[in-house]
């Protein structure tokens, strides 16, 4: 298939192999190996997003780093630069098999089995090829910062007692840490085709999901989040110099549009970047809106630090239209634009009706009535 016509298509992420069109050129999204980015991956990743994209970079919810603004053109560079820096897979099909969250805060143990599980997804084609596109898989322990609360089509959380298994929302018992990677694909494969598949151990627990916290979060990790998820080159390459000066190794990407470094750091706040939990930026959600997103006739981004600048306190959510990429959890204000104007919707998600329709000139019309 020629780059032209997979650009075309949609119902698939964007990878570094098939970047996707989008208003402000072609997104390139890269998938840093367990979520983690050593700090030379992640200077090089500011690198190419500078010198190859338009400098915006994104954190998507499923703990990735897309590269926004590229040119076909210019695509071999980015590939050999992704190359260089080991981020890049053999072929297209590998990249999308590869697509396995892991928490923050993960431990040795957690690191070691998302790398079990990504080398068994990506080693069998025919598994690979069996699961449906956009298949997501999150490995992590319980603990205040754990991810299991969030999305995946699978989940493995490690326990004192073994490896909490989740398939399709339903925890399904415990395996033994040595066996979870067998058992867990197993147990997705039975799913997929509708047989049973024989419990493994009963969990008398369920495993607690965590939260997003911001700041020293440890003794050494230290969380920070960017506007909407936009992280800019510069503020990338900022953020590594704080990081190595701290004695950092690694910056970890979270589902939460944060990321983790491992040491405590100072002077993140100076980067434009939040380090505080009740920044009431973090309560908006906004996608990349006009002109970034050709799907958008409406600039999501300004509009929602209008609303923000009217004092409304509740959680907001402003989509470019009705896809909702930016959140998909209810707010107490949904703003779906379409045709240049907003449709209204209180206590709901992009995809209930809206309630009116206001002009972008009238925000606060939308907090009345
Ligand atoms: S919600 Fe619509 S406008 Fe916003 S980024 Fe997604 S596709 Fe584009």
């Amino acid at each position: 298939m020629t780059l032209a016509a997979t650009i075309e298509i949609r119902g698939w992420c964007p990878g570094a192999l098939r970047p996707m069109a989008s208003g402000d050129g072609l997104i390139a999204r890269v998938k840093p190996w367990c979520s983690a980015l050593t700090l030379d991956q992640a200077s090089g990743l500011a690198d190419i997003a500078g010198r190859l994209g338009n400098g915006h970079m994104d954190i998507t919810r499923r703990a990735n780093l897309q590269i926004r603004g590229l040119r076909e053109l210019r695509l071999t560079e980015l590939h050999r630069a992704l190359g260089r820096l080991d981020l890049l897979d053999p072929d297209a099909e590998t990249e999308a098999a590869r697509n396995v969250m892991v928490g923050p805060l993960a431990g040795a143990e957690g690191r070691a089995l998302a790398s079990a599980l990504t080398g068994a997804l990506t080693a069998d084609r025919r598994l690979a090829g069996r699961l449906p596109a956009k298949f997501g898989w999150l490995v992590d322990a319980a603990g205040p910062l754990s991810i299991v609360g969030e999305r995946a089509d699978a989940a493995l959380c490690l326990l004192p007692a073994g490896v909490a298994l989740r398939v399709d929302g339903q925890w399904r018992g415990i395996a033994r840490r040595d066996e979870a990677v067998s058992v867990a694909l197993a147990m997705v494969q039975a799913h997929l085709e509708g047989r049973e598949f024989p419990a493994p151990a009963r969990m008398d627990i369920v495993p607690t999901p965590g939260r997003r916290r911001l700041g020293a979060v440890a003794a050494e990790a230290f969380g920070v989040a960017a506007p909407f998820g936009r992280l800019e080159a510069s503020q990338l390459h900022g953020l590594v110099a704080l990081a190595a000066k701290a004695g950092a190794s690694a910056l970890r990407l979270s589902p939460w549009r944060a990321v983790y470094v491992d040491a405590v750091i100072e002077g993140a706040g100076e980067l434009g970047l939040i380090e505080d939990d009740e920044h009431p930026l973090l309560r908006v959600d906004a996608c990349p809106g006009k002109p970034a997103c050709s799907s958008a006739s409406v600039d999501t981004r300004r509009d929602a630090q209008r609303l923000l600048a009217m004092g409304f306190d509740g959680s907001v959510h402003i989509s470019g239209c009705a896809k909702g990429c930016a959140r998909s959890a209810a707010a107490d204000v949904v703003l779906v634009g379409n045709n240049g104007r907003y449709g209204v919707i209180r206590n709901g998600t992009t995809r209930d009706l809206p309630q009116r329709t206001i002009d972008p000139d009238d925000l606060l019309a939308a907090l009345h009535g």
